[in-house]
């Protein structure tokens, strides 16, 4: 079985090896009762360390990565299956809900270019009034989870801004500014750049930065048996829970190989 995972950003990383070796999902653990927020935190912090055999600092992974090796992980142990609740069809316009399997290796991905440098820069020519370049990163895992649960930009319902908090976390330099703390970054942005500027910065920014696994998969629509219908990847804490019949699946597949 395959059990080698090449890091989407292998060339961007000092002390993490360009390929990381999948090992084994603890038997027992508390992967099936964590939920939300703590899931990818939990992966991070204790599922990683014991199922990648490399000894790393999982913190300095790139969430694109992240993503990617947790994908990997998840086929490695429990195979490629995996039943979800709702598939979006565009051929027929239909939306299904139900219990579908679908097949995960069927999530695309969009790989960095050659060569690359992890930095954007966004030119003061591309705003409307704000006058100022802005240079970012792609994040690490270890900024997002802060990012998200950064309290500064909460609002007063609660909830915070993870959207806004993402941005903030990615920008490096703003005005030629460098070494901001994020909430500084967020100051500079509600007091100098208009409305419509932010939303072209934070179009800008999604056009950018969106390199790695992509939301979705392709699977067959049950309706119109398309097989380019869409249903949510990785968005799930489920993702890590297969059904019995997504092992049995998993099973069939194995014993046809080895056959
Ligand atoms: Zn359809």
């Amino acid at each position: 079985m395959e059990n080698k995972c090449q890091l989407l950003g292998k060339g961007l990383y000092k002390d993490i090896p360009e390929e990381l070796t999948l090992g084994r999902i603890p038997t027992i653990s508390d992967l099936d009762y964590t939920t939300g927020d703590a899931f990818d935190k939990f992966l991070l912090d204790k599922i990683l360390p014991v199922s990648i055999e490399d000894k790393i600092n999982f913190n300095d992974l790139l969430e694109i990565d992240f993503q990617w090796i947790c994908r990997a992980l998840r086929i490695h142990n429990y195979g490629p299956y995996h039943t979800t609740t709702t598939i979006w069809c565009e051929d027929c316009g239909e939306t299904s809900s139900g219990e579908y399997q679908v097949d995960l290796r069927r999530i695309d991905c969009k790989y960095l270019p050659d060569k690359f440098v992890n930095e954007f820069s966004i030119k003061r020519a591309e705003f409307l009034d704000f006058k100022g370049d802005v240079v970012l990163k792609l994040p690490t895992i270890q900024k997002i989870l802060n990012a998200y649960k950064d309290k500064q930009f909460q609002s007063n319902d609660g909830r915070v801004n993870r959207e806004f908090a993402r941005i903030c976390y990615m920008i490096t330099t703003i005005k030629g500014k460098v070494g901001m703390t994020p909430i500084e970054i967020k100051l500079m942005i509600e007091k100098e750049m208009s409305s419509a500027d932010f939303m072209m910065l934070r179009g800008i920014i999604t056009d950018l930065a969106d390199y790695g696994l992509r939301a979705g998969g392709e699977t067959k629509c049950p309706v119109c048996s398309s097989d380019t219908a869409v249903y949510m990847g990785l968005s799930e804490d489920r993702f890590f829970r297969p059904t019995l019949e997504d092992l049995r699946a998993w099973k069939k597949d194995r014993q046809s190989t080895s056959a």
